[in-house]
């Protein structure tokens, strides 16, 4: 395996490596501190450092740091969109969501996505690669250091399948929740999945209790099969099962998404057979009236049906909410911002 890069060890790791560079115990205490509480981007802000020992060190072991490209602020809610900058110059995209229980990043977990959800902006480019756990730790970083707003909630929504990349996720969430590092709380840690069984299962073994979201976006498999490739390959029942698993071994509360599309999952008969599937879970469910895209002509539902479909939820004694737009005036459906500027560039390279 390729050596991680600083930023993606654990402390014990840290120790290691520092002890190997004949360095006494108490620096990697510092080291770690810098790059995990005060956030610092380069060697240079580690000021009890001396500056042969910074040299030294970002010879050796460069951090991982992403650079803001762009940032777009809604005037409606706060929302703030980023646009960042990989080494090796892809671009990514993470949000800040300002709510009155405080303040959630959503973060990408992969440079484009491989799984085609057929709504969805994010996949329309394939997978390019996966984020190592130190980018993603860094949205959470940058946005805290650049916006001045301190981070209590993370939800792994952006683009990317976060259990495809299941070994940097878990690596990810154990610094983010480690005590000397940013100590984010576990239980305000939501992790979306479009549904692989055998992850699901590993990652109730973990022993981090987080939130698991499943991208169910329909009542039975047919219609799953229509939106989202990964159905073909795994049966709602199975995934379910998963689930269920999940909650037996965590006692989390099991989200599930469902994004309503004009005429294709909305009717009444859906939320029916929704209730049916999901009857005696604990769970809420989070209706997302869908996002548009340009590249697909699926339609939002009209706002009587989303209403309807909320109501016989309700009536089934089911938690439901629907989801409230965020920075729907700064493109904030997923990767949308990451495919316009793709877009943009490109045609600009087409042109030199
Ligand atoms: N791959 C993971 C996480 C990323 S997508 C997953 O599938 O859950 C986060 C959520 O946004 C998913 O529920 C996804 O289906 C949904 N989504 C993506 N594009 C959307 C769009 N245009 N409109 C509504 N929901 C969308």
């Amino acid at each position: 395996m390729e050596q991680l890069d600083i930023k993606s060890l654990y402390y014990t790791e840290l120790q290691e490596v520092l002890k190997g560079l004949g360095l006494p115990a108490f620096r990697a205490k510092q080291i770690y501190e810098w790059l995990h509480v005060k956030l610092a981007g380069s060697y240079d802000e580690m000021t009890n450092l001396s500056k042969d020992l910074r040299l030294k060190l970002s010879e050796a072991y460069p951090i991982t740091a992403l650079t803001e490209v762009d940032a777009l602020h809604s005037a409606e809610d706060g929302t703030i969109k980023y646009l960042f900058r990989l080494k090796d110059d892809r671009v990514i995209e993470s949000v800040l969501m300002k709510y009155h229980h405080g303040n959630s990043v959503c973060i990408s977990s992969q440079v484009g996505c491989r799984m085609g959800c057929k709504f969805c902006a994010s996949t329309i480019g394939g997978k390019e690669r996966d984020l190592l756990p130190s980018e993603m730790l860094d949205q959470i970083y940058r946005i805290q250091a650049l916006s001045g707003e301190r981070v209590s909630n993370v939800v792994v929504m952006g683009t990317g399948e976060p259990l495809d990349n299941y070994d940097n996720l878990i690596r990810f969430l154990r610094i983010l929740t480690d005590e000397q590092g940013l100590n984010i709380s576990a239980r305000n840690i939501t992790v979306s999945t479009c549904g692989i069984p055998d992850k699901i299962r590993e990652l109730a073994k973990e022993d981090l209790a987080i939130t698991l979201a499943l991208s169910l976006h329909a009542p039975n498999n047919e219609i799953r099969k229509q939106l989202m490739p990964v159905a073909a390959k795994y049966e709602l029942s199975e995934v379910l099962d998963a689930f269920r698993y999940y909650y037996e071994e965590t006692g989390r509360r099991l989200t599930f998404e469902y994004s309503l599309v004009n005429a294709i999952n909305d009717e009444e008969e859906h939320a029916k057979e929704l209730c049916r599937l999901i009857k005696g879970l604990n769970c809420h469910v989070n209706l997302i009236p869908v996002n548009p895209i340009k590249e697909r002509n699926y339609r939002k539902s009209e706002n009587k049906k989303i209403q309807n479909f909320k109501n016989i939820l309700e009536k089934n004694r089911i938690n439901v909410t629907i989801r409230r737009e965020m920075g729907a005036d700064i493109d904030a459906a997923c990767g949308q911002l990451r495919k316009s500027y793709i877009d943009k560039n490109s045609k600009e390279d087409c042109h030199n």
